[in-house]
Protein backbone atom coordinates (compact mmCIF):
# COMPACT_ATOMS: atom_id res chain seq x y z
CA UNK A 1 0.00 0.00 0.00
CA UNK A 2 2.42 2.41 0.95
CA UNK A 3 4.43 1.83 -2.22
CA UNK A 4 1.73 2.55 -4.29
CA UNK A 5 1.23 6.07 -2.45
CA UNK A 6 4.09 7.00 -2.42
CA UNK A 7 4.48 7.99 -6.38
CA UNK A 8 0.93 9.53 -6.76
CA UNK A 9 2.55 11.87 -3.12
CA UNK A 10 5.33 12.94 -5.32
CA UNK A 11 3.89 13.75 -8.16
CA UNK A 12 1.23 16.10 -6.08
CA UNK A 13 4.59 17.90 -4.94
CA UNK A 14 5.90 17.95 -8.48
CA UNK A 15 2.64 19.31 -9.44
CA UNK A 16 2.30 22.17 -6.81
CA UNK A 17 6.15 23.08 -7.43
CA UNK A 18 4.63 23.55 -10.99
CA UNK A 19 2.07 25.73 -10.24
CA UNK A 20 3.64 27.42 -7.31
CA UNK A 21 4.46 30.33 -9.62
CA UNK A 22 1.05 30.34 -11.06
CA UNK A 23 -0.92 30.09 -7.72
CA UNK A 24 1.37 33.30 -6.45
CA UNK A 25 0.77 35.28 -9.19
CA UNK A 26 -3.08 34.95 -8.83
CA UNK A 27 -2.74 35.89 -4.88
CA UNK A 28 -0.81 39.05 -5.82
CA UNK A 29 -3.08 40.05 -8.47
CA UNK A 30 -5.89 39.75 -5.70
CA UNK A 31 -4.70 41.25 -2.77
CA UNK A 32 -6.18 40.15 0.42
CA UNK A 33 -9.32 42.23 2.19
CA UNK A 34 -7.76 44.98 3.97
CA UNK A 35 -8.90 45.59 7.74
CA UNK A 36 -10.48 48.84 8.35
CA UNK A 37 -10.79 49.02 12.49
CA UNK A 38 -13.11 52.25 14.05
CA UNK A 39 -12.63 53.57 17.33
CA UNK A 40 -15.95 54.35 18.95
CA UNK A 41 -19.33 53.28 17.73
CA UNK A 42 -21.06 56.12 18.01
CA UNK A 43 -23.08 58.58 14.89
CA UNK A 44 -19.86 58.99 13.45
CA UNK A 45 -17.90 55.37 13.86
CA UNK A 46 -21.29 53.92 12.72
CA UNK A 47 -21.42 55.82 10.03
CA UNK A 48 -17.75 54.94 8.51
CA UNK A 49 -18.65 51.18 9.18
CA UNK A 50 -21.94 51.81 7.06
CA UNK A 51 -20.11 53.76 3.89
CA UNK A 52 -17.92 51.59 3.70
CA UNK A 53 -19.68 48.96 2.76
CA UNK A 54 -22.35 51.03 0.84
CA UNK A 55 -19.22 52.50 -1.46
CA UNK A 56 -17.60 49.18 -1.46
CA UNK A 57 -17.54 47.80 -5.28
CA UNK A 58 -15.80 44.41 -5.84
CA UNK A 59 -12.52 44.83 -8.64
CA UNK A 60 -10.54 42.57 -10.13
CA UNK A 61 -7.73 43.92 -7.61
CA UNK A 62 -9.61 44.02 -4.91
CA UNK A 63 -12.24 41.18 -5.40
CA UNK A 64 -13.59 40.91 -1.51
CA UNK A 65 -14.79 43.98 0.78
CA UNK A 66 -12.71 45.07 4.06
CA UNK A 67 -12.86 43.17 7.02
CA UNK A 68 -14.11 45.81 9.71
CA UNK A 69 -13.44 45.95 13.39
CA UNK A 70 -15.65 48.54 15.74
CA UNK A 71 -13.50 48.84 19.23
CA UNK A 72 -16.32 50.57 21.79
CA UNK A 73 -14.71 51.54 26.05
CA UNK A 74 -18.42 51.54 26.60
CA UNK A 75 -20.66 48.28 26.97
CA UNK A 76 -23.18 49.61 24.62
CA UNK A 77 -23.42 51.23 21.25
CA UNK A 78 -24.31 55.11 20.52
CA UNK A 79 -21.48 57.47 22.39
CA UNK A 80 -23.43 60.70 23.27
CA UNK A 81 -26.69 59.32 21.35
CA UNK A 82 -27.91 57.59 24.34
CA UNK A 83 -30.94 57.16 26.69
CA UNK A 84 -31.00 56.99 30.47
CA UNK A 85 -33.82 55.52 32.64
CA UNK A 86 -35.73 57.10 35.54
CA UNK A 87 -39.01 55.89 37.08
CA UNK A 88 -38.99 53.42 34.08
CA UNK A 89 -38.99 55.65 31.46
CA UNK A 90 -36.97 56.19 29.35
CA UNK A 91 -35.00 59.53 28.49
CA UNK A 92 -32.90 60.97 25.84
CA UNK A 93 -29.95 61.77 27.41
CA UNK A 94 -27.44 62.93 24.61
CA UNK A 95 -28.81 64.03 21.05
CA UNK A 96 -31.91 64.09 21.76
CA UNK A 97 -34.02 66.03 18.42
CA UNK A 98 -33.17 65.68 14.73
CA UNK A 99 -33.56 68.67 12.34
CA UNK A 100 -35.61 67.62 9.15
CA UNK A 101 -32.61 68.71 7.14
CA UNK A 102 -30.05 65.84 8.51
CA UNK A 103 -30.60 64.16 5.69
CA UNK A 104 -28.21 61.33 6.49
CA UNK A 105 -29.95 60.64 10.18
CA UNK A 106 -33.46 60.37 7.68
CA UNK A 107 -31.75 58.46 5.39
CA UNK A 108 -30.63 56.15 8.45
CA UNK A 109 -33.74 55.82 10.04
CA UNK A 110 -35.74 54.75 6.66
CA UNK A 111 -32.89 52.34 5.54
CA UNK A 112 -33.23 50.48 8.64
CA UNK A 113 -37.05 50.49 9.11
CA UNK A 114 -36.97 52.75 12.36
CA UNK A 115 -40.26 54.07 13.95
CA UNK A 116 -39.81 58.26 13.64
CA UNK A 117 -41.34 59.36 16.79
CA UNK A 118 -44.76 62.05 15.96
CA UNK A 119 -43.99 65.46 16.81
CA UNK A 120 -45.44 67.12 19.99
CA UNK A 121 -49.70 67.48 19.45
CA UNK A 122 -48.65 71.49 19.87
CA UNK A 123 -46.86 71.16 16.44
CA UNK A 124 -49.78 69.68 14.97
CA UNK A 125 -52.16 72.77 15.03
CA UNK A 126 -51.11 76.08 13.69
CA UNK A 127 -51.68 78.29 16.89
CA UNK A 128 -48.84 79.64 18.28
CA UNK A 129 -48.23 79.66 21.78
CA UNK A 130 -45.89 82.15 23.72
CA UNK A 131 -45.38 82.98 27.23
CA UNK A 132 -42.63 85.40 28.54
CA UNK A 133 -41.84 84.72 32.10
CA UNK A 134 -39.50 87.24 33.78
CA UNK A 135 -39.23 85.22 36.68
CA UNK A 136 -42.44 86.77 38.61
CA UNK A 137 -44.79 87.39 35.86
CA UNK A 138 -45.75 86.89 32.61
CA UNK A 139 -44.44 89.75 30.36
CA UNK A 140 -46.37 88.66 26.99
CA UNK A 141 -48.79 86.23 26.34
CA UNK A 142 -50.61 85.04 23.38
CA UNK A 143 -54.11 84.57 23.52
CA UNK A 144 -55.64 80.53 24.48
CA UNK A 145 -58.99 79.85 23.59
CA UNK A 146 -60.32 76.50 23.69
CA UNK A 147 -62.51 76.31 20.83
CA UNK A 148 -63.55 73.29 18.69
CA UNK A 149 -64.27 75.70 16.14
CA UNK A 150 -61.59 76.15 13.10
CA UNK A 151 -62.50 79.81 12.58
CA UNK A 152 -62.56 80.75 15.62
CA UNK A 153 -58.76 79.04 16.22
CA UNK A 154 -58.10 80.40 12.98
CA UNK A 155 -58.55 84.21 14.45
CA UNK A 156 -56.80 83.65 17.55
CA UNK A 157 -54.08 82.66 15.17
CA UNK A 158 -53.95 85.73 13.02
CA UNK A 159 -53.97 87.74 15.94
CA UNK A 160 -51.36 85.84 17.98
CA UNK A 161 -49.64 86.74 14.85
CA UNK A 162 -50.36 89.97 14.81
CA UNK A 163 -49.19 90.63 18.54
CA UNK A 164 -45.83 88.66 17.88
CA UNK A 165 -45.27 91.02 14.91
CA UNK A 166 -46.16 94.04 17.12
CA UNK A 167 -43.49 92.71 19.77
CA UNK A 168 -40.68 91.80 17.39
CA UNK A 169 -41.48 93.60 14.07
CA UNK A 170 -39.49 91.47 11.47
CA UNK A 171 -36.80 90.24 13.48
CA UNK A 172 -38.65 86.62 13.61
CA UNK A 173 -38.41 86.79 9.93
CA UNK A 174 -34.49 87.62 10.18
CA UNK A 175 -34.08 85.86 13.05
CA UNK A 176 -35.29 82.97 10.88
CA UNK A 177 -33.69 83.78 7.12
CA UNK A 178 -30.19 83.82 9.67
CA UNK A 179 -30.99 80.14 10.75
CA UNK A 180 -32.22 79.44 7.24
CA UNK A 181 -28.66 80.63 5.59
CA UNK A 182 -26.70 78.43 8.44
CA UNK A 183 -28.59 75.44 7.56
CA UNK A 184 -28.37 75.66 3.84
CA UNK A 185 -24.18 76.26 3.97
CA UNK A 186 -23.98 72.98 6.29
CA UNK A 187 -25.80 71.39 3.45
CA UNK A 188 -23.07 71.63 1.11
CA UNK A 189 -21.28 68.45 2.87
CA UNK A 190 -23.96 66.47 1.52
CA UNK A 191 -21.92 67.22 -2.22
CA UNK A 192 -20.96 64.16 -4.41
CA UNK A 193 -17.10 63.36 -2.91
CA UNK A 194 -15.95 64.26 -6.09
CA UNK A 195 -16.79 68.20 -5.73
CA UNK A 196 -16.12 68.04 -2.01
CA UNK A 197 -12.28 68.48 -1.04
CA UNK A 198 -10.52 66.27 1.64
CA UNK A 199 -10.12 68.95 4.69
CA UNK A 200 -6.81 68.88 6.77
CA UNK A 201 -8.34 70.76 9.35
CA UNK A 202 -11.85 72.20 11.28
CA UNK A 203 -10.98 75.41 9.94
CA UNK A 204 -10.49 74.28 6.19
CA UNK A 205 -14.15 72.81 6.45
CA UNK A 206 -15.75 75.71 8.30
CA UNK A 207 -14.01 77.91 6.00
CA UNK A 208 -15.15 75.93 2.65
CA UNK A 209 -19.25 75.65 3.59
CA UNK A 210 -18.99 79.30 4.62
CA UNK A 211 -18.99 79.32 8.30
CA UNK A 212 -15.94 80.14 9.53
CA UNK A 213 -17.01 83.26 9.91
CA UNK A 214 -19.60 82.64 12.55
CA UNK A 215 -16.98 81.37 15.11
CA UNK A 216 -15.26 84.39 14.93
CA UNK A 217 -17.95 86.68 16.93
CA UNK A 218 -20.39 85.92 19.51
CA UNK A 219 -24.14 84.95 18.69
CA UNK A 220 -25.33 88.70 20.19
CA UNK A 221 -22.84 90.56 18.12
CA UNK A 222 -24.10 88.09 15.05
CA UNK A 223 -27.61 89.04 15.43
CA UNK A 224 -26.80 92.59 15.83
CA UNK A 225 -24.97 92.73 12.72
CA UNK A 226 -28.06 91.79 11.43
CA UNK A 227 -29.94 94.11 13.13
CA UNK A 228 -32.33 91.64 15.09
CA UNK A 229 -34.02 93.87 18.15
CA UNK A 230 -32.51 93.67 21.72
CA UNK A 231 -35.91 92.75 22.82
CA UNK A 232 -36.32 89.67 20.66
CA UNK A 233 -32.27 88.66 21.97
CA UNK A 234 -32.95 89.73 25.50
CA UNK A 235 -36.49 87.80 25.35
CA UNK A 236 -36.64 84.88 22.98
CA UNK A 237 -32.44 84.30 21.75
CA UNK A 238 -31.21 84.00 25.47
CA UNK A 239 -34.16 81.41 26.18
CA UNK A 240 -33.13 79.75 23.38
CA UNK A 241 -29.35 79.24 23.82
CA UNK A 242 -30.03 78.59 28.01
CA UNK A 243 -32.50 75.72 27.41
CA UNK A 244 -30.09 74.21 24.27
CA UNK A 245 -26.56 74.38 25.65
CA UNK A 246 -27.20 75.93 28.93
CA UNK A 247 -25.12 79.11 27.68
CA UNK A 248 -25.87 82.84 27.43
CA UNK A 249 -26.05 85.02 23.83
CA UNK A 250 -22.13 85.66 24.39
CA UNK A 251 -21.48 81.74 22.25
CA UNK A 252 -20.09 81.75 19.32
CA UNK A 253 -22.21 82.64 16.50
CA UNK A 254 -22.24 79.20 15.13
CA UNK A 255 -22.57 77.27 18.20
CA UNK A 256 -25.55 79.65 18.61
CA UNK A 257 -26.85 79.32 14.66
CA UNK A 258 -27.12 75.75 15.34
CA UNK A 259 -28.87 76.02 19.13
CA UNK A 260 -31.26 78.28 17.16
CA UNK A 261 -31.43 76.03 14.26
CA UNK A 262 -32.36 73.56 17.06
CA UNK A 263 -35.81 75.25 18.20
CA UNK A 264 -37.74 75.41 14.61
CA UNK A 265 -39.97 73.11 13.66
CA UNK A 266 -40.24 69.83 12.31
CA UNK A 267 -37.83 68.15 14.43
CA UNK A 268 -37.79 64.98 15.31
CA UNK A 269 -36.41 61.75 17.26
CA UNK A 270 -36.37 57.68 16.67
CA UNK A 271 -39.29 56.35 18.48
CA UNK A 272 -37.35 54.20 21.50
CA UNK A 273 -34.09 56.39 21.54
CA UNK A 274 -31.88 57.97 18.41
CA UNK A 275 -28.82 55.74 19.56
CA UNK A 276 -30.73 52.74 17.40
CA UNK A 277 -29.25 54.55 14.34
CA UNK A 278 -26.19 53.81 15.20
CA UNK A 279 -26.86 50.16 16.60
CA UNK A 280 -28.89 49.45 13.52
CA UNK A 281 -25.93 50.64 10.90
CA UNK A 282 -23.63 48.79 12.91
CA UNK A 283 -25.89 45.12 12.59
CA UNK A 284 -26.51 45.78 8.58
CA UNK A 285 -22.78 46.48 7.84
CA UNK A 286 -21.20 42.98 8.92
CA UNK A 287 -18.89 44.39 11.63
CA UNK A 288 -17.03 42.61 14.38
CA UNK A 289 -17.82 44.73 16.76
CA UNK A 290 -15.30 44.81 20.65
CA UNK A 291 -17.25 46.35 22.99
CA UNK A 292 -15.77 47.25 26.58
CA UNK A 293 -12.69 47.57 25.26
CA UNK A 294 -10.79 51.05 25.27
CA UNK A 295 -8.17 51.81 22.67
CA UNK A 296 -5.12 53.11 24.61
CA UNK A 297 -2.70 53.15 21.52
CA UNK A 298 -2.11 53.58 17.86
CA UNK A 299 1.33 53.29 16.26
CA UNK A 300 1.75 53.72 12.47
CA UNK A 301 4.35 50.22 11.51
CA UNK A 302 4.77 50.90 7.73
CA UNK A 303 2.46 49.48 6.30
CA UNK A 304 0.08 48.47 9.11
CA UNK A 305 -1.68 50.49 11.89
CA UNK A 306 -1.32 48.44 15.19
CA UNK A 307 -3.72 49.23 18.01
CA UNK A 308 -3.46 48.31 21.70
CA UNK A 309 -6.34 48.36 24.02
CA UNK A 310 -6.78 48.21 27.99
CA UNK A 311 -7.29 44.62 27.88
CA UNK A 312 -3.71 43.64 26.89
CA UNK A 313 -5.05 43.34 23.22
CA UNK A 314 -2.92 43.78 19.93
CA UNK A 315 -5.17 44.40 16.30
CA UNK A 316 -3.28 44.96 13.10
CA UNK A 317 -4.97 47.08 10.53
CA UNK A 318 -4.04 48.62 7.25
CA UNK A 319 -6.76 51.60 7.90
CA UNK A 320 -7.47 53.03 11.46
CA UNK A 321 -10.08 55.87 12.07
CA UNK A 322 -10.25 57.62 14.76
CA UNK A 323 -14.07 58.28 15.58
CA UNK A 324 -14.70 60.19 18.99
CA UNK A 325 -14.14 63.68 20.58
CA UNK A 326 -10.59 64.73 19.41
CA UNK A 327 -10.57 67.13 22.65
CA UNK A 328 -11.31 64.28 25.26
CA UNK A 329 -9.07 61.62 23.26
CA UNK A 330 -7.09 59.71 25.67
CA UNK A 331 -4.81 57.79 22.52
CA UNK A 332 -1.13 57.48 22.51
CA UNK A 333 -0.40 58.13 19.14
CA UNK A 334 3.09 57.03 17.20
CA UNK A 335 4.31 59.27 15.24
CA UNK A 336 2.73 61.56 17.54
CA UNK A 337 -0.75 63.77 16.21
CA UNK A 338 -1.08 67.05 17.04
CA UNK A 339 -4.51 67.93 17.99
CA UNK A 340 -5.32 71.70 18.17
CA UNK A 341 -6.00 72.68 21.42
CA UNK A 342 -9.39 74.29 21.35
CA UNK A 343 -10.88 76.05 23.92
CA UNK A 344 -14.38 74.11 24.45
CA UNK A 345 -17.34 74.31 27.21
CA UNK A 346 -18.43 71.37 28.69
CA UNK A 347 -22.00 70.80 29.22
CA UNK A 348 -23.30 68.39 31.62
CA UNK A 349 -26.80 66.91 31.57
CA UNK A 350 -28.69 66.89 35.21
CA UNK A 351 -31.17 64.30 35.91
CA UNK A 352 -32.98 65.14 38.88
CA UNK A 353 -36.50 63.12 40.02
CA UNK A 354 -39.05 65.13 42.51
CA UNK A 355 -42.36 64.82 42.65
CA UNK A 356 -45.25 67.83 42.63
CA UNK A 357 -46.40 68.94 45.86
CA UNK A 358 -50.30 69.47 44.60
CA UNK A 359 -50.98 71.80 47.22
CA UNK A 360 -48.61 73.99 46.65
CA UNK A 361 -50.29 77.50 45.72
CA UNK A 362 -47.77 77.89 42.64
CA UNK A 363 -48.67 74.66 41.28
CA UNK A 364 -51.50 76.23 39.26
CA UNK A 365 -49.02 78.88 37.83
CA UNK A 366 -46.57 76.64 37.35
CA UNK A 367 -48.40 74.10 34.81
CA UNK A 368 -49.55 77.72 33.51
CA UNK A 369 -45.90 78.20 32.73
CA UNK A 370 -44.86 74.43 31.73
CA UNK A 371 -48.39 74.82 29.40
CA UNK A 372 -46.68 77.77 27.30
CA UNK A 373 -42.69 77.50 27.96
CA UNK A 374 -42.79 73.42 27.40
CA UNK A 375 -44.99 72.06 25.16
CA UNK A 376 -42.24 72.09 22.52
CA UNK A 377 -39.13 71.59 24.53
CA UNK A 378 -40.67 68.12 26.39
CA UNK A 379 -37.92 66.55 24.32
CA UNK A 380 -34.90 68.13 24.92
CA UNK A 381 -32.36 66.92 27.14
CA UNK A 382 -32.32 69.34 30.06
CA UNK A 383 -35.20 67.76 32.18
CA UNK A 384 -35.71 68.33 35.69
CA UNK A 385 -38.27 66.11 37.06
CA UNK A 386 -40.95 68.75 37.88
CA UNK A 387 -40.69 69.56 34.25
CA UNK A 388 -40.85 66.63 33.06
CA UNK A 389 -44.09 66.17 35.24
CA UNK A 390 -45.38 69.43 33.51
CA UNK A 391 -44.93 68.23 30.20
CA UNK A 392 -47.21 65.30 30.75
CA UNK A 393 -49.75 67.67 32.20
CA UNK A 394 -50.12 69.02 29.21
CA UNK A 395 -49.91 66.05 26.89
C1 LIG B 1 -26.16 66.54 26.14
C2 LIG B 1 -26.04 66.53 24.62
C3 LIG B 1 -27.13 66.85 23.85
C4 LIG B 1 -27.05 66.83 22.46
N1 LIG B 1 -28.17 67.10 21.72
C5 LIG B 1 -28.14 66.96 20.39
C6 LIG B 1 -29.35 67.07 19.64
O1 LIG B 1 -30.42 67.30 20.20
N2 LIG B 1 -29.29 66.89 18.30
C7 LIG B 1 -28.11 66.60 17.67
O2 LIG B 1 -28.13 66.43 16.43
N3 LIG B 1 -26.95 66.49 18.35
C8 LIG B 1 -26.94 66.64 19.69
N4 LIG B 1 -25.80 66.47 20.42
C9 LIG B 1 -24.55 66.21 19.70
C10 LIG B 1 -24.45 64.73 19.29
O3 LIG B 1 -24.79 63.91 20.38
C11 LIG B 1 -23.02 64.43 18.88
O4 LIG B 1 -22.60 65.35 17.89
C12 LIG B 1 -22.86 63.04 18.27
O5 LIG B 1 -23.57 62.07 19.01
C13 LIG B 1 -21.37 62.73 18.24
O6 LIG B 1 -21.18 61.46 17.67
P1 LIG B 1 -19.72 60.89 17.50
O7 LIG B 1 -19.85 59.53 16.94
O8 LIG B 1 -18.88 61.86 16.78
O9 LIG B 1 -19.10 60.83 18.98
P2 LIG B 1 -19.62 60.03 20.25
O10 LIG B 1 -21.09 59.82 20.20
O11 LIG B 1 -19.04 60.70 21.44
O12 LIG B 1 -18.96 58.59 20.04
C14 LIG B 1 -17.65 58.32 20.39
C15 LIG B 1 -17.59 56.92 20.98
O13 LIG B 1 -16.22 56.58 21.15
C16 LIG B 1 -16.07 55.86 22.34
N5 LIG B 1 -14.64 56.00 22.71
C17 LIG B 1 -13.99 57.14 23.05
N6 LIG B 1 -12.69 56.89 23.26
C18 LIG B 1 -12.51 55.55 23.04
C19 LIG B 1 -11.39 54.69 23.07
N7 LIG B 1 -10.17 55.15 23.40
N8 LIG B 1 -11.56 53.38 22.76
C20 LIG B 1 -12.80 52.91 22.42
N9 LIG B 1 -13.90 53.68 22.38
C21 LIG B 1 -13.77 54.99 22.67
C22 LIG B 1 -17.03 56.55 23.29
O14 LIG B 1 -17.39 55.68 24.35
C23 LIG B 1 -18.22 56.82 22.37
O15 LIG B 1 -19.15 55.75 22.36
C24 LIG B 1 -25.84 66.48 21.82
C25 LIG B 1 -24.73 66.16 22.60
C26 LIG B 1 -24.83 66.16 23.97
C27 LIG B 1 -23.61 65.75 24.80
Amino acid sequence: MYSDLKPSFSFLILLFLCLQPLIFSLSTDASPPPTVCIVGSGIGGSSVAHFLRHYFHPSPSQPTPPNIKIFERSYVVGGRMATVSIGGESFEAGASILHPKNYHALNYSNLLGLKVKPPPASEDDDSMSLGIWDGKKFVFKTLQVDSKFPLVQKIVSYVNSFRIFFRYGFSLLKMGSFVESTVDSFLKYYESPERRPIFETVDEMLKWAGLYNLTTQTLQDELIGIKLSPLLIKELVTVITRINYGQSVYISGLAGAVSLAGSGGGLWSVDGGNWQMASGLINSSDVSLHLNEEIESISYLGEYYELNSTKRNSYSCEVAVVATPLDEVNIRFSPAVSIPERKLQHTHATFVRGLLNPFSSNLMKMIQLTKYFLEDQCQMHYWIAFLVQGCRQTE
